[in-house]
């Protein structure tokens, strides 16, 4: 006869930023908790988020910060979880933090402080942590069951934790939203975000003798303005004014960029126009001088600016304020900082992140369909929505 099946309050899946935050939040309330996650090492992303310095939150986080096809969805979580909160735990943990700009938090020394922090937060709890631990099926039979290589475990609640679909090789599945299809839950379509844009033929071959170009600039789509630094690439653009972009962007829009969002080009050009200096020459003062080259080289003649006629002076302008580019996509999933889309948050109830249909089962972290801007947004979510949860479970 087989052994009968651990059981535990609340089984977490998904040793990640929400999983680890959820589980020692459960854990504080008393409950047993068990996190099982399939990789060999926990946090993952974690641990090379922010450049190996783990931008953990921002100071800034509101609604306003978040898409989601329901944006009213992530108010309550967010409300009840704040970046003070968070400043608060990485205090008691005699973390070192610091602003870097716009908000975006960062750890002083590195982000495997911060993994220790919910390593110990854990392990305080009295959390369970198996990993190499890959789960083969999920039953519902007074409450769930969860087999694994490991065996079978039994829980009152269930927590997915296991994050969106980009950098597989760290271990993202699309296996929460294999679950909530298992339930009968909406998803919607994930897309991977916050990554490159790439162009095609000859506006790739234009990019790719920019490569390494990296200035100032302002990118619009989906309505949207984003400004930051863009840098050029051998595939197209990036930096994070593109990743931003990103988010907005739908497949077969073009997007306009702001080569020079904070100067008025053309009082600039307006005020130079009886010099025989060119073109190239006087945007090689304000742009990057190879980019000032190549884009003179595609949009405008190359003679002086004292030939040069008023109306084709406000044209040039224009041109720089709006250089529309099309992209053929983005570089998808192998690149992507996060993965929008996900378990449709009418789904979820907004202040535990359970499933309505389904008592007991819990979505939270970057498998629902709530996505962050660049800046420490998508961790903070992480922390909130776990906590959310941690609460509820
Ligand atoms: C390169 C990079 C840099 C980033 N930098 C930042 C940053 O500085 N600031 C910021 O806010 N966000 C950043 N992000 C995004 C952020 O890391 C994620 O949004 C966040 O980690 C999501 O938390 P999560 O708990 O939902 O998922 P994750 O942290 O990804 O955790 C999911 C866990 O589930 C496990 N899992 C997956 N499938 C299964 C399965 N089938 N069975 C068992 N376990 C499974 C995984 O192994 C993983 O441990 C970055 C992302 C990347 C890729």
């Amino acid at each position: 006869m087989s052994a009968k099946p651990e059981h535990k309050d609340v089984i977490i899946i998904g040793a990640g930023a929400s999983g680890l935050f959820c589980a020692a939040v459960c854990g504080r309330r008393g409950r047993s908790v068990l996190v099982l996650d399939h990789a060999r090492r926990a946090a993952a992303k974690v641990l090379i988020s922010g450049g190996g310095r783990c931008n953990f939150t921002n100071l800034h986080v509101s609604p306003a910060n978040y898409r989601s096809r329901n944006p009213h969805f992530c108010k309550s979580a967010l409300a009840r979880f704040t970046p003070r909160d968070i400043l608060s735990l990485v205090e008691q943990h005699h973390i070192a933090y610091y602003e870097k700009e716009a908000g975006q938090i960062f750890c002083v020394k590195s982000s495997r402080d911060f993994v220790a922090m919910l390593d110990q937060e854990c392990a305080r709890a009295g959390v369970e942590v198996r990993l190499a631990c890959p789960v083969s099926d999920i039953a519902r039979e007074e409450g769930f069951v969860v087999t694994t290589e490991q065996g079978q475990f039994r829980s009152d609640s269930l927590v997915i934790a296991t994050g969106g679909l980009s950098y597989g090789n760290l271990g993202a599945t699309g296996f929460g939203l294999d679950v909530a299809r298992q339930f009968g839950l909406k998803v919607v379509q994930p897309v991977p975000a916050l990554v490159p844009f790439v162009f095609p033929g000859r506006a790739q071959a234009i990019f790719k003798e920019l490569a390494g170009v990296s200035l100032e600039a302002a990118i619009s789509c989906g309505g949207e303005r984003s400004k930051g630094s863009l840098l050029f690439t051998h595939r197209g653009l990036s930096g994070p004014a593109a990743l931003q972009a990103s988010l907005r962007w739908t497949p077969g829009e073009p997007l306009l960029i702001d080569l020079l969002p904070d100067r008025d080009i053309l009082a600039i050009l307006m005020a130079r126009r009886r010099s025989r200096m060119e073109l190239r020459t006087l945007l090689g003062e304000h742009l990057p001088k190879r980019l000032a080259e190549v884009w003179c080289g595609l949009m405008a003649d190359t003679k002086p600016l004292d030939q040069t006629s008023d109306r084709e002076l406000k044209e040039i302008a224009e041109g720089l304020h709006t250089w529309r580019v099309l992209p053929k996509g983005t570089e998808g999933y192998g690149t992507a900082e996060v993965t929008a889309g996900g378990v449709d948050t009418d789904e979820l109830s907004s202040k535990t992140m359970e499933a309505k249909k389904v008592p007991g089962l819990y979505f939270i972290g970057e498998v629902v369909d709530v996505t962050g801007e660049l800046g420490g947004f998508n961790l903070h979510w992480a922390w909130a929505s776990a906590h959310a949860a941690g609460e509820s479970a």
